[in-house]
């Protein structure tokens, strides 16, 4: 949808794009800390109504690929029974 302009429910290609903002106090986004904030871009269909969320700032991806590595992996509990 984003990267074709057209909306993979009712393939309309009217597609309203939000874009998500940093530092506005409601706009779209993913707080990851306290003071980490992904912004968020909204694309909605205007035939449908079909939205779609996508992180489209890539220094806020690669803040989360980091996150992920200082994410504590899975435990396997199937040995606690
Ligand atoms: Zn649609």
């Amino acid at each position: 949808m984003r990267q074709t302009n057209t909306c993979p429910k009712c393939q309309c290609t009217e597609i309203y794009v939000a874009k998500g903002r940093k530092h506005s106090q409601n706009g779209n986004k993913i707080m990851i800390s306290n003071f980490k904030v992904i912004p968020l871009d909204h694309f909605t269909c205007v035939q449908c109504g079909y939205t779609e969320e996508w992180v489209t700032d890539a220094k806020s991806l690669e803040v989360m690929r980091k996150k992920i590595s200082q994410q504590k992996p899975r435990q396997n509990y199937s040995d606690f029974v």
